[in-house]
């Protein structure tokens, strides 16, 4: 019996963690769950799962929830933080999304834990440092995000050094085919609409300026260990091949299965093994098709701006992705327009200093700046 905890356990990897748990239920059981807001959400899931220990960020709603329920209800960043310390568990899945999920990622690592990772920020702003740790510490790195676990079970077997390249595939999202001109007008209900995965609103407005990409190149050179020239991005709209690996040889790796994120978290859980999952229906004939593009970096260019952030090293990809984090939300509240993303975090970049080799302190201090910063930008 493995024992989890979850962190951010009612957006939308959260509650596809919960159903892959559910379906597993003799091998899995969940100790720690944690919310940012949505105790709502949560109060039905600690009834079934009756955990050990709750965090929820927001602390008047941890005050609220602790009147309706028996187990330990910690609150506010320091929370989730002592959460990921000291609750019994023995896989944490970070569903988290932002910057936030940072920390208490950071604990579960230094107790050498198997961290499931869903939370694609941790990497991107604290990449070196992060994955310097979990060799330090024995944490076993596990990747939740559809491509990564495509790249990782692509490379079961294999030695990196074989690797010549790495290829992402995208979506493309749901402006794929929009002219760049027309990008001004595009409006929230748009960009949230995306054409093959069904997920939360920041990931959504990310992979519509196909920032979310940009994240995942970044992600994949720490997990991977591979230089930025390595990583190449292709679309593919059907969202099936969920990334590749090209080795020196010429041979190519990959993992298809229709797209379902359960898939990834389940092998996450059970890795080196497999478990049976109900939930893929595979049926290669109704596909169809396959097809792949090269991207459009001078129409998505928050692409091209986090390649140039990962060549830039240091705390450029913190940067872009603070940045990102305000200038998706002013998006969402209807501040800006959807082609101002991109100014937003080029301005940052512009303004706030790159640290080379930042500390984890460089990195927090790094991180208010440019929200700061971006806040105030229109
Ligand atoms: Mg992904």
């Amino acid at each position: 019996m493995k024992k989890i905890a979850i962190l951010g356990s009612t957006g939308s990897i959260g509650f596809s963690s919960v159903d892959v748990i559910r379906n597993l239920e003799h091998d899995f059981k969940i100790t720690a769950l944690t919310v940012n807001t949505k105790i709502e959400l949560l109060l039905p899931q600690i009834k079934e799962f009756n955990p050990e220990v709750v965090a929820v960020r927001d602390r008047a709603k941890a005050a609220e929830l602790r009147k309706l329920v028996d187990c330990t209800v910690l609150e506010g960043d320091e929370g989730l933080i002592e959460l990921a310390a000291t609750a019994d568990y023995d896989i944490f899945i970070g569903a988290m999304v932002g910057f936030s999920g940072l920390a208490p990622t950071l604990e579960a690592i230094k107790r050498g834990k198997r961290i499931a990772l869903a939370n694609k920020e941790t990497l991107v702003v604290a990449g070196e440092l992060v994955t310097q740790l979990c060799e330090k510490y024995g944490a076993e790195l596990l990747p939740v995000d559809s491509e990564h676990s495509a790249v990782f079970q692509s490379l079961s077997s294999e030695q990196s050094s074989n690797i010549k390249k790495i290829i992402l595939t995208a979506s493309g999202g749901p402006f794929f085919k929009v002219d760049k001109n027309e990008f001004n007008s595009i409006t929230v209900e748009q960009a949230l609409n995306h054409p093959t995965w069904k997920m939360g609103a920041k990931i959504s407005i990310d992979s519509a300026t196909m920032m979310n990409k940009g994240l995942e190149v970044i992600e994949a050179k720490w997990l991977f260990n591979v230089a930025c020239s390595q990583i190449e991005v292709v679309i593919h709209p059907q969202s099936v091949i969920h990334s590749m690996v090209e080795f020196i040889d010429g041979s190519v790796k990959a993992q298809l299965s229709v797209p379902d994120m359960k898939l990834p978290i389940q092998y996450a859980l059970t890795y080196p093994g497999r478990m049976p999952a109900n939930f893929v229906n595979n049926n290669f004939p109704k596909i169809g098709t396959l097809t792949f593009f090269e991207p459009d970096m001078s129409k998505f260019e928050c692409l091209g701006l986090a390649f140039e952030s990962l060549k830039t090293g240091g705390t450029a990809p913190c940067i872009i992705n603070a940045a990102n984090e305000i200038a998706v939300e002013k998006f969402l509240n209807k501040q800006i327009s959807f082609s101002r993303i991109p100014g937003i975090i080029k301005d940052c970049l512009n303004k706030i200093e790159n640290h080379k080799t930042p500390c984890l302190e460089t990195i927090f201090e790094t991180d208010r700046l440019t929200r700061e910063l971006a806040l105030g930008l229109t």
